[in-house]
């Protein structure tokens, strides 16, 4: 049975509803989280109010100190959070590892946040006056997040929150709670005073709790477009700042004078790392001319002999479970779907061997996908490769701007003249050329466009700076 973080301690929710945690590799229970109540987010935002003042008060070094430590703390417990993640998630012992790193990254980049939050003066800015633009933290901050990044997704948030001066309260998934918890525990754990931090398990409700409390400034969401969508809707209605990224359908491009080698792998790991679920999965490739035999072989035989197996112990497998039995059937619903409309299964995952007991379903590759078809509209979220066939890169390149969404997309050629004009006219936020995943790095804002984000600040980088604090200018005049 979860409880809630409030003030520092663990705390009973209010919740009269509670849901299970399952462990995917196997489909069994290991843990209860509750749904939590307007009560409880109440209780959690008067913790942070009650905070706030002080910690906005401290000096940017000694937050920077606690984070310090922070940083030290999840380093010494890397390999305890990693084999968590792959216990409630059903990543490989390496994505659950690149899950943290890529969070412990953020943490690296909150450190700084003396350097960052440093303001700008002019003087003399009139006759005997000086200017001066001085950065304050925005209050109380809610987080949101999705199941697929159980570690790197909170770090987007509650660091640089709370390094800018502001207090926090996490809603994490409910079907990824027990890493959150860990987390949490740990930035007590290094020193942070009560009510700097608040935890919330919950659901629908208590996401509709934190959007319409008055004592909250800010909300980051990171979740499903529709979800993105009407969070940024009814946040920003009652008045806060939002930030909320969506999902996504990534298209990767293959130039007949690409490395096939490099590009086979790179799609693969894109297409089937985290078994498809993240928002900057390759899902469509558009294969230009005669790239398309060379690569096609390359995948199907990459695809055919991918391992997938149980994850929870940390066995070296190339895929695990998707996240849970819904999930799965989604998955098979859509090439069963397919199937229907006539598209050609190069490699069909609902014949892969499927170890028992957990949410398997092995890598599928696909063909000959009509317009019309949800395996070429929709986000699947699970692993599976669509294949198009287009002339030449302006074709591809047109092919991938038909998406509505807009988080990344990958070119793969041996021309700089080729990988400019993708860069420069391909319709979304994220590029990447010759690598798998143009990867969100702390240093930069995940810049998510279209219908993958809502709102005007990204997470993370410079944007998350600015989304965390508000400026101040200050004109003064000695004579
Ligand atoms: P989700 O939208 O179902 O849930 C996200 C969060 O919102 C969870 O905390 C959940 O409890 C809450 N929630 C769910 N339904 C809600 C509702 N109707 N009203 C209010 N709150 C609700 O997303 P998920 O299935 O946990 O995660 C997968 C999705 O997240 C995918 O679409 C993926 O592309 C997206 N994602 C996007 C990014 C990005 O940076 N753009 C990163 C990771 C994941």
């Amino acid at each position: 049975m979860l409880e809630n973080l409030i003030a520092n301690r663990w705390t009973p929710s209010a919740a009269a509803e509670w849901t299970a945690v399952m462990n995917p590799s196997r489909g069994v229970e290991i843990a209860r989280c509750p749904v939590g109540s307007a009560a409880d987010v109440d209780a959690a935002v008067r913790a942070a109010r009650g905070a706030l003042a002080g910690w906005a008060e401290t000096p940017p070094g000694d937050r920077a100190r606690i984070l310090f430590r922070y940083k030290a703390l999840l380093e010494e417990k890397f390999a305890e959070i990693a084999l968590l993640i792959c216990r409630e998630h059903g990543k490989t012992l390496v994505e659950a590892q690149g899950d943290l790193r890529r969070g412990l990254d953020v943490v690296d980049l909150a450190c700084g946040i003396p350097s960052l939050l440093m303001g700008q003066k002019l003087g003399q800015v009139a006759r005997n006056i000086d200017g001066e633009a001085e950065r304050f933290p925005v209050g109380v901050c809610a987080g949101i997040t999705p199941y697929n990044f159980p570690a790197m997704i909170p770090l987007w948030m509650i660091p640089l929150a709370l390094a800018c001066g502001n207090t926090f309260v996490f809603k994490p998934s409910p079907k990824v709670p027990l890493t959150a918890a860990r987390l949490v525990e740990l930035l007590v754990e290094a020193g942070l005073p009560p009510g700097v931090l608040n935890l919330v398990h919950g659901g629908v409700e208590t996401v509709h709790a934190i959007l319409d409390h008055p004592g909250i400034a800010a909300v980051s969401f990171v979740g499903s477009t529709p979800v993105a969508r009407e969070v940024y809707r009814r946040g920003t209605a009652n008045g806060k700042r939002v930030q909320a990224a969506g999902g996504a359908k990534n298209f990767m491009i293959v130039m007949p004078d690409a490395d096939m080698d490099l590009a086979a792998e790179a799609i693969l790991s894109s297409s089937f790392g985290c078994a498809g679920q993240r928002c900057m999965a390759g899902s469509v490739a558009v294969v230009a001319g005669r790239a398309a035999e060379p690569i096609t072989e390359r995948l199907r035989g990459l695809a055919e002999t991918m391992a997938v197996g149980a994850t929870d112990e940390g066995a070296a497998v190339g895929m695990g479970p998707v996240i849970d039995g819904a999930a799965e059937e989604r998955v098979r619903r859509y090439l069963a779907m397919g199937e229907a409309q006539g598209v050609e299964m190069l490699v069909d995952g609902r014949r892969h061997a499927r170890p028992a007991g957990g949410y398997f379903v092995g890598p599928s590759i696909v063909s000959g996908v009509g317009a019309e078809s949800g395996l070429l509209r929709d986000e699947v979220f699970g692993p599976v490769l669509t294949l198009l066939r287009e002339e030449d890169l302006d074709g591809a390149i047109a092919r991938a701007n038909e998406s509505p969404y807009g988080n990344g997309a990958v070119i793969y050629t041996r021309s700089g003249g080729a990988a400019r004009k993708f860069a420069r006219n391909v319709n979304c936020g994220m590029i990447g050329v010759n690598i798998g995943v143009p990867a969100p790095m702390a240093l930069f804002p995940f810049a998510g466009w279209n219908e993958s984000f809502f709102g005007d600040l990204h997470v993370q980088g410079n944007e998350g700076i600015q989304f965390y604090t508000r400026t101040k200018v200050t004109l003064t005049r000695w004579s």
